[in-house]
């Protein structure tokens, strides 16, 4: 085990040991620094990114089924006028 990741789990040990929810790990590999979840080692501001691009997709999908239902209420108010003209027509 090389020293960084040896002082990274101490530093890891003594934030658990502490009650702090995180500790200063080692830089992740997107090149934040280093703040870490002293619960499962995970990046913190990874963390946020990841939950922030979950957020942005959720609101997309939201988007677009409020756009289609919409869409499918505004057909459904809408006079089909095919079917009036053929009434019309059998008069
Ligand atoms: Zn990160």
């Amino acid at each position: 085990m090389r020293a960084e990741r040896l002082v990274s789990t101490a530093a890891k040990n003594l934030a658990i040991r502490a009650g702090e929810l995180t500790y200063q790990g080692n830089p992740c590999k997107n090149g934040h620094d280093g703040i870490r979840y002293a619960s499962n080692c995970r990046c913190v501001k990874c963390a946020v990114d990841d939950a922030l691009k979950q957020n942005e997709s959720r609101k997309a999908k939201r988007i677009a089924a409020d756009i289609d239902r919409v869409a499918r209420q505004k057909a459904m108010q809408e006079p089909d006028y095919s079917r009036l003209n053929s009434l019309w027509l059998s008069l």
